[in-house]
């Protein structure tokens, strides 16, 4: 099942792509749906409940504003920040109603629903507090959406055209690529350009690229306190000047690259924490991974590529596209539903891959890139301190980004050959998320969020 480029990467405001852009989304179909049947306006009231992870870290990740953004018809796109919630706000831009997240977002702590982890169920009461419609929702990773009645219905094809390269699995991957002579990225991108012109494909690559590095600027600079209640500063300014000014006194050493490695990561995470803009690669929880490669890439790896910097970049990326798409279709990118493995893991799994690609690696050492990554996250947990995108998450996507560069070295340093397939490994990690304790996938009911409490 092929999950298009344009689906990987969207672009929206942080800090969670599960708990935050999808959550949007959902009011915003919500609003659309009382839209379509005509009820827009008879609308008095608007009441959300939210279950399971949703109800536990929601309020640290930022879920109930975001509801609130979704109900107004915000475009999160677009969005360079969080701003207030208004009350009353206008439902859909044009119908107000009273607002306040107090009253009207309501969170089962107790309950969770059988289909997913990440429970919405919004209902539109009138004036008479009787309800005109109700509707359940579930954000089941990277920002998708699904109703209660789409959960049921078998997986339908995103992508529709004959001429479609489609794979399923890993090695169906690597046997198109066999078979018509292309790596995968030139495979993505044909897929790609099936349904849209290749000037849109390049110009949305060039705007993912273009937020990735604008998150890490951004990070760089940006000093204060993140949100919620660990009060935590920001440490990539510091890492920064700490970088600059060992350059100017001539004291770098063989592992400042890493350093590097770090400050692009922390910069984007923090970005993410505070709210600001960001892409989810694959999630907004792991947003740092990627464009720290990426960036790694564009100022180190590039001199010992085979590609121009732009074409690396676009291969990168592309490669990443594809890589991720087969944790779509046969695992999870939802830390609500396998832990971090899906979220930091499927990240570093991505950057590798991308990276090994971009520094001209075979097909068969893309997927050992890939498979090393993802690999030797098996089993992370997802156990936010106060349910807030701030710790571990900060700091794991510097160690993700590290990680990513070091599995793609190991591949690029082999011949491809590998003894565990990149399928076996995504199959584990899915059997390992559905073993781990629900309260290791994104309740911060234990593991650090319980031994290192904080709130
Ligand atoms: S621990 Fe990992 S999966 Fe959990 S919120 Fe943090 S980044 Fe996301």
């Amino acid at each position: 099942m092929y999950t298009s480029f344009f689906d990987v990467f969207s672009i929206g405001i942080g800090p969670s792509s599960s708990h935050t852009m999808g959550p949007m989304r959902a009011a915003a179909r919500f609003v659309q749906l009382l839209r379509d049947r005509g009820l827009l306006f008879r609308v008095a009231r608007v009441r959300v409940h939210l279950y399971g992870s949703l109800a536990l870290t929601g309020e640290g990740h930022g879920t109930p504003s975001a509801i609130a953004y979704g109900l107004m018809g915000l475009d999160a796109e677009s969005m360079e920040g969080p701003p207030p919630v208004p009350d009353p706000l206008l439902l859909g831009g044009e119908r107000p109603v009273p607002f306040r997240i107090a009253d009207h977002i309501i969170a089962e702590r107790e309950q969770s629903l059988p289909e997913h982890p990440n429970g919405l169920h919004f209902r539109a009461l009138d004036a008479d507090e009787t309800s005109l419609c109700e509707q359940v929702y579930f954000s089941i990773g990277g920002g998708a959406v699904k109703s209660r009645e789409e959960m049921q219905l078998p997986e339908a094809p995103k992508m529709v055209s004959a001429d479609l390269w489609e794979f399923h699995s890993c090695r169906e991957l690597m046997e198109i690529c066999m078979r018509e002579g292309v790596s995968i990225a030139r495979l993505a991108r044909h897929n790609e350009t099936r349904l849209r012109s290749a000037p849109e494909l390049d110009a949305r690559i060039r705007q993912v690229a273009k937020v990735m590095n604008s998150a890490i600027d951004r990070g760089t600079t940006s000093t204060g306190i993140l949100p919620g209640a660990l009060r935590m500063p920001r440490r990539a300014p510091q890492i920064y000047a700490r970088l600059e000014d060992r350059f100017r006194r001539n004291e770098t050493d063989a592992l400042t690259i890493i350093d590097w490695i770090n400050l692009w990561a922390f910069a984007v995470a923090e970005e993410n924490a505070a709210g600001g803009r960001v892409v989810t690669a694959p999630t907004m929880g792991s947003a740092g991974v990627l464009p720290a490669v990426l960036r790694y890439y564009e100022r180190y790896g590039c001199k010992d590529s085979p590609f121009s910097a732009e074409t690396g970049t676009d291969i990168l990326l592309l490669t990443a596209s594809a890589i991720c798409s087969l944790y779509r279709a046969n695992a999870s990118i939802s830390g609500a539903e396998v832990g971090c493995q899906g979220e930091v893991g499927v990240a570093c799994s991505m950057a590798a891959a991308g990276l090994a690609a971009a520094m001209g690696g075979s097909n068969q050492q893309v997927e050992n890139a890939a498979e090393i990554a993802m690999e030797h996250n098996l089993g992370l947990t997802c156990d936010p301190v106060c349910g807030l995108v701030q710790v571990p998450c900060i700091e794991r996507n510097a160690i993700g980004a590290v990680k990513a560069v070091n599995a793609a070295r190991l591949a690029m340093r082999g011949d491809g050959s590998h003894f565990v397939s990149l399928d076996s490994v995504i199959a584990t990690m899915y059997e390992t998320g559905r073993h781990l304790h629900r309260n290791y996938r994104e309740t911060s009911l234990a593991g650090l969020a319980k031994n290192a409490p904080a709130c």
